[in-house]
């Protein structure tokens, strides 16, 4: 499909996998050409290649996006493949569960690193190509957990997501400058490898609290990403949007039985 997306040059960090990948997918559907970015390489060869086998441009960079050089060299790598950067989404993260009694530091530290300083990280590393261009868009991924609701367990995850919001806000005003947005997808629950971990009753006691009646695809995503990373964007930053089937709405199981 031809968009003003079509032949911009778009990173996705998190991109061999789940909603980084439905990301990935959908920019490509638009025409963008992809620099998919994971630690793994197995994952990441193969979400390439079905962009490619579709008939688009994709290349990977495998690197630690909690890691300044590796991001700096993952940048580097996609303005030497492709001329430029037009679009950053900023998507890696991981969830591991753990209550406060039983974190340590190093658990805290860990997500914290993957989900929030990675954002600055590549954020920061993506400015002079946006500078060089003349525009640039910038996406985060978010999460309703943290910004919205709570979870036992996912303290240190919603905290980050929701540091990614205080990020965000600054970020878009001193992003203006070299006239780029930055925004922020806010996921509720989407069916991805990694929620799959989560085992078969999570997502069933899930869908059944959400009023649309199911678990988001990681393309509900892709297609809210798309909005934020397109010309027609333009005059949109530092904003959020939730994309959760109605999830964060009910009061209580109450006004669940009522629809
Ligand atoms: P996922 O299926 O586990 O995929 C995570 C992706 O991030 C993989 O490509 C993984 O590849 C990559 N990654 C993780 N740590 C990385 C690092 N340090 N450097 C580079 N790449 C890294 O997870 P997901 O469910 O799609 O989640 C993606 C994002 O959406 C996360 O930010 C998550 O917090 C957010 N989110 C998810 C949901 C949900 O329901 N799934 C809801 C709200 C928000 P490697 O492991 O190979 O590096």
């Amino acid at each position: 499909m031809r968009s003003s997306i079509t032949g911009k040059v778009a990173i996705v960090t998190g991109g061999s996998k789940g909603i980084g990948k439905g990301i990935a997918q959908v920019l490509a559907e638009h025409g963008a050409r992809l620099m998919v970015v994971a630690r793994g390489r197995e994952a990441a060869e193969q979400a390439v290649g079905e962009i490619r086998d579709a008939g688009g441009a994709a290349e990977l960079y495998l690197g630690d996006m909690a890691d300044w050089d590796d991001v700096r060299a993952m940048v580097e790598a996609t303005v030497a493949a492709y001329g430029g950067v037009d679009i950053l989404c900023a998507n890696a993260g991981v969830f591991p569960a753990k209550k406060i009694i039983d974190m340590e530091p190093e658990d805290w530290d860990a997500v914290m690193a993957t989900n929030l300083r990675s954002a600055f990280l590549c954020v920061k590393a993506c400015i002079p190509a946006f500078e060089t261009a003349g525009r640039g868009r910038v996406v985060l991924t978010s999460s309703i957990t943290g910004p919205v609701t709570g979870f036992p367990g996912w303290s240190h995850y919603g905290a980050s997501k929701a540091g990614q919001l205080g990020f965000l806000r600054t970020a878009a005003m001193e992003l203006a400058r070299y006239n780029t947005t930055i925004n922020a997808v806010l996921p509720g629950n989407i069916v991805t490898e990694g929620l799959g971990d989560l085992g078969a009753d999570y997502l069933a006691t899930m869908a059944a609290s959400i009023p649309l009646g199911r678990l988001g695809s990681v393309s509900d995503i892709g297609h809210a990403a798309a909005f934020f990373a397109s010309d027609e964007a333009g005059y949109v930053t530092g904003q959020t949007l939730i994309v959760d089937g109605g999830q964060v709405l009910p009061e209580s199981l109450e006004a669940m039985a009522g629809i």
